[in-house]
């Protein structure tokens, strides 16, 4: 007889845990008792490691999907708007070195050849000539007006939020709202049928836990994935090398000034700076190679961002030294145990690609919900070719940020150029892009993790100049481009008159909130 599907116990009460609790709750009608049961199971006795704080537009479909209000959200978790990545001194270690990566697919994207016809403008960033975006995130423009319903956008968003304050906001819509059975308790061991299966999670207090499907959000420790069943994470640091993070929460000195509504990632000898602005702090972090630099030199580093960028000496508590393993697992489902968050893999926060694999794996999983265990190995099959496949989508997009650096100061930047530590697959791409642009071909499976606008932008913002085919060809002409760059020049100049500043924004949804619809 067939077994069903009817419990998913879910371990690890961290950003992925209650992401994932939510979504399936959402998705599968826990609360009316009549749907699939969900409980968590959260140790208190450890804390989660909570630097995740930049999100990828996904998350507000995402957030939209399991029913909370916007507002409520950017209240309860310290949250601003992001409009994308501002990349600083990655190209060249010159002052005025920078570009953008905006969320808003540049007019005419889809029609021509944009990059061909910004060679005739290449002393300008190629985002600030294609996409009006990168203006408002240069002036600190909020990405929607006072009257803007909930969840809708005058330009693309997502947010900066704080990681600790998610967890705790989705717990309590999960436990009040979406029918999540909460166990706070310590796991300290695991049942397992004849088969290999896991049967259930013994905990301290509350004794075994059935369950028929298990979800591993553990984090790094990878308590099931990892330590139970020994599936390994397969090792990137010979293609991104960044392996030691630290990160700092810093306070503004001055209440009134903007809030930065994009992430600025600054290059630095052996890695980069994040800075990530909230409504009451910025959080801060170095993210490096062990093998490039030492950690004194890398806390040394940060902390003179931190002063050159307004902050206080003071104010710096250094939190402990983060050791990421940048890799990931191939199988992340094995047998009825599905690993999601860090205990399914990790690379460096570059591009905010930790919790669009989290949406993108809870989402995938909602939506596939075995019934059967019979079911369980055909979708564990699926899953795991589809979540290879990002995993490497994503080696390959961050490595694309890193080999066209001109840095030539230090060995690192030296080493990513090294053609052995770029995949083949990226080393490919490459050579096609010589004549055309990052297309859809190169991305062509649904829910790409990364569109391949990111990838024009972060390719021509690098500086790569494309060269002109033998035959002319209708997408490369030049005039058409010139009028798509005057009309993002024009969407530019009527919304900067537009939209409120970021701040002015964050503090009306603050007193007044944003209209539901
Ligand atoms: P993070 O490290 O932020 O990914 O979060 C890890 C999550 O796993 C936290 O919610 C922890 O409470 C949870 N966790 C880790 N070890 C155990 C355990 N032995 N029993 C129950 N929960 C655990």
């Amino acid at each position: 007889m067939d077994q069903f599907i009817r419990h998913v116990v879910i371990l690890g009460g961290g950003s992925a845990g209650w992401l994932t609790a939510a979504v399936l709750a959402a998705e599968h009608d826990t609360a009316s008792g009549s749907g699939l049961r969900i409980t968590l199971i959260e140790s208190p006795e450890v804390s989660t490691i909570g630097v995740g704080e930049g999100t990828w537009p996904t998350m507000r479909d995402t957030l939209r999907r399991i029913g909370v209000s916007e507002t409520d959200f950017i209240r309860q978790c310290d949250a601003a708007f992001k409009q994308g990545s501002k990349f600083v001194n990655w190209r060249e270690d010159l002052q005025g070195d920078y570009y953008h990566h905006p969320f808003v697919l540049p007019p005419g994207f889809l029609d021509t050849h944009l990059a061909a016809g910004w060679l005739a403008h290449s002393d300008v960033p190629f985002s600030m000539l294609t996409c009006f975006q990168s203006h408002l995130c240069e002036a600190g423009k909020s990405p929607k007006q006072f009257a803007t319903p909930e969840w809708a956008a005058v330009a693309n968003y997502s947010y900066h939020l704080d990681a600790a304050k998610l967890g705790a906001f989705l717990r309590t819509h999960c436990v009040e709202k979406l029918g999540v059975r909460h166990v706070s308790d310590h796991m300290i061991g695991i049942n397992t049928h004849d088969n290999g299966d896991i049967a259930s999670l013994q905990t301290r207090e509350n004794g075994a836990i059935e369950g028929d499907l298990f979800v591993d959000c553990s984090g790094m420790r990878a308590l099931l994935i990892g330590q139970h069943y020994g599936v390994e994470i397969e090792s990137q640091k010979d293609v991104l090398f960044n392996d030691r993070a630290i990160a700092v929460q810093v306070p503004y000195v001055d209440p009134s000034v903007e809030i930065a509504c994009q992430t600025i990632s600054t290059a630095q000898e052996a890695g980069w700076i994040w800075d990530i602005g909230l409504q009451s702090r910025r959080g801060i972090g170095h993210v490096y190679s062990s093998t490039h630099t030492s950690d004194d030199d890398a806390e040394a580093a940060l902390r003179r961002y931190i002063v050159e960028t307004g902050g206080r000496e003071d104010d710096i508590h250094t939190l402990p030294r983060i050791t990421i393993k940048p890799g990931f697992r191939r199988g992340g489902w094995h047998r009825n145990c599905v690993a999601i968050g860090l205990a399914s893999g990790f690379m460096e926060p570059l591009e905010a690609s930790s919790l669009v694999m989290v949406e993108l794996a809870a989402g995938m999983l909602a939506d596939q919900m075995p019934s059967t265990r019979a079911a369980v190995d055909i979708v564990a099959k699926r899953y795991n070719d589809t979540f290879s496949y990002r995993w490497d989508r994503i080696v390959d997009f961050l490595k694309l940020h890193y080999v066209l650096s001109k840095r030539d100061g230090s060995a690192y930047w030296r080493d990513n150029r090294r053609p052995e530590t770029i995949p083949e697959r990226l080393r490919e791409r490459m050579e096609l892009w010589r004549h055309q642009p990052p297309s859809r071909y190169d991305l062509n499976r649904v829910e790409e993790v990364f569109p391949s606008a990111s990838y024009q932008f972060i390719l021509y913002g690098m500086g790569f100049k494309p060269e002109l085919r033998p035959a002319t060809r209708r997408m490369d002409d030049v005039a058409r481009a010139e009028g798509y760059f005057r009309e993002s020049a024009e969407m530019a100049r009527r919304m900067l008159a537009a939209l409120p500043g970021h701040r002015e924004m964050l503090d009306h949804v603050n007193t007044r909130g944003m209209p539901r619809i």
